[in-house]
């Protein structure tokens, strides 16, 4: 097995030839900077309203070599957060909130179709699966868009021995994502964006980004920078940062098709740090975790990208799941960080000063919800109101408890987590300190992670 930082999508995908850097001062309209696809719709969204915009895009690395070239590839709405919503926003604009999300899924599709990408977008419901003893007492009664399965109807999609029942949420997609972030970057660079990679922005005034060539002056700034943006002096208390991984078997058609997922769906289960579980196109499953460590000070680097315990269980996991994959190749794993806001929704602010603006907090569902924020964002640049810039993800987010308790508080609580869903799956009681621990968050009003 190849554990490998960038993962497998970006390699079947065959990254573009890197573009240079920025090598000298520039002017913009609107400067981005991160070129994953919070930054990549963004550019996107500003040419769309207004196509004689001058942008600029300063990547560090590539783009696409983040978190969205290479994660699972599902594309949610927040249909199954519906909710939470109406909790946190009202019942108005809570739904305006969904069918936003639904519209970003299908948005996406129909970008792929207009513009020629093969991005292996595909749309399919999105289950959710329940697993472990306890799952189906997490989710209330389905609401709008959602509807209940029993053991029969789930098994019938994807037949795995553990699963008891489920939700399906009718609008979900899956696609490629290095393809559809390479797609996006080549779109951007034909319709005249200025895009410079291996630019890490060190520093930004007001609306003029500074790399160690050059600078972008520009009449906005956007920071879609993703879990880096826990690093951030004004973002430092909105979110924390943890980690996900994937591992994927070797092209298992026999497997695929002898438990009847032949429908493409999306699958999670019902764990607060969820496995996540999809076939590809050419026949491999991916199965991933949501269940590795926090990282101090929000720095990623290290076990935020390959960490080889998380990647132990997330394939031992698998078998479990899937008892025919045993003996079968596990070709790659890998993982990434993730942003975790307090809500687990991502938010869309203006930064002090007022010239620039950032979206962040995914928390591990950002490829649909980065178009809707990247929308939200063109608009904020622009000084435009309404549309995407009108929805409640777009204001002062919430704040997380301070360094060093922060990271203290919810590495402890993550382990509490794991271990109270690992005793929940072998049908054993939890110990009461761990289920203390776990019941944090919900007693502080926090939605950890889905
Ligand atoms: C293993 C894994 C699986 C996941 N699975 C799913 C899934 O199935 N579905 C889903 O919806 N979401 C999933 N996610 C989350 C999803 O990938 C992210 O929410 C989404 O890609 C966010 O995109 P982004 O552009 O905001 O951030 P990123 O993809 O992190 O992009 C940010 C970019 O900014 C650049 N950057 C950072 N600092 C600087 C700087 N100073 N100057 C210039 N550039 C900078 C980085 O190099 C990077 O390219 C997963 C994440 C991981 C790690």
């Amino acid at each position: 097995m190849l554990h490998d930082a960038h993962g497998w999508w970006i390699a079947e995908a065959g990254p573009p030839p890197a573009l240079p850097p920025l090598a000298e001062d520039a002017e913009a309209d609107v400067v981005v900077i991160g070129g994953g696809f919070t930054g990549l719709w963004t550019a996107w969204h500003v040419l769309e309203a207004e196509p004689g915009a001058r942008v600029v895009v300063l990547e560090a690395d590539r783009c696409g070599f983040g978190p969205s070239g290479r994660n699972g590839g599902f594309v949610q709405s927040m249909t199954l957060s519906r909710a939470t919503l109406h909790e946190l926003f009202g019942v108005r604009a809570g739904d305006e909130l969904v069918a936003a999300s639904e519209e970003t899924v299908r948005a996406i599709g129909a970008w792929c179709e207009a513009e020629g990408v093969d991005a292996w977008y595909h749309a399919a419901p999105h289950l959710v699966v329940y697993a472990a003893p306890g799952q189906e007492h997490k989710f209330g009664a389905p609401g709008e868009g959602v509807v209940a399965l029993d053991a029969a109807q789930v098994r019938a999609r994807c037949d795995s021995p553990l699963f008891t029942g489920g939700l399906e949420a009718a609008v979900g997609a899956t696609v490629h994502p290095a393809r559809l972030a390479f797609g996006l970057r080549e779109r951007l660079l034909a319709r005249g964006v200025r895009i410079y990679e291996h630019s890490r922005v060190r520093g930004l005034d007001g609306s003029e980004a500074r790399t160690d060539a050059g600078r972008v002056r520009a009449g906005a700034a956007v920071v879609a920078v993703g879990p880096a943006s826990g690093a951030l002096r004004p973002l430092r208390d909105r979110l924390t940062v943890s980690s996900s991984h994937i591992v994927l078997t070797e092209p298992v058609p026999d497997v695929v098709e002898a438990i009847g997922w032949t429908g493409g769906e999306a699958i999670s289960d019902g764990r607060t740090l969820l496995h996540y579980l999809r076939t590809t196109r050419d026949g491999r499953i991916l199965f991933g975790w949501a269940g590795g460590r926090m990282a101090a000070g929000a720095r990623p680097g290290g076990r935020m990208e390959v960490d080889p315990d998380v990647i132990a269980r997330a394939r031992a996991d698998l078998v479990r799941f899937f008892p025919a994959l045993e003996g079968r190749r596990i070709e790659r794993a890998w993982g990434g960080p993730i942003d975790v806001s307090p809500t687990h929704l991502p938010f869309v602010t203006t930064l002090p000063g007022g010239r620039a603006h950032a979206a962040f907090g995914y928390t591990g569902n950002g490829v649909g919800p980065s178009h809707l924020a990247g929308s939200a964002l063109a608009a904020l640049a622009l000084g435009r109101t309404g549309g995407a810039a009108a929805l409640p993800i777009v204001g002062p987010p919430p704040r997380v408890p301070p360094e060093p308790l922060r990271v203290i508080g919810a590495a402890a609580i993550r382990q509490a987590l794991v271990a109270k869903e690992a005793a929940e799956q072998d049908g054993r009681r939890p110990n009461p300190l761990v289920r203390a621990l776990a019941a944090v968050p919900g007693r502080m009003g926090m939605h950890i992670v889905r």
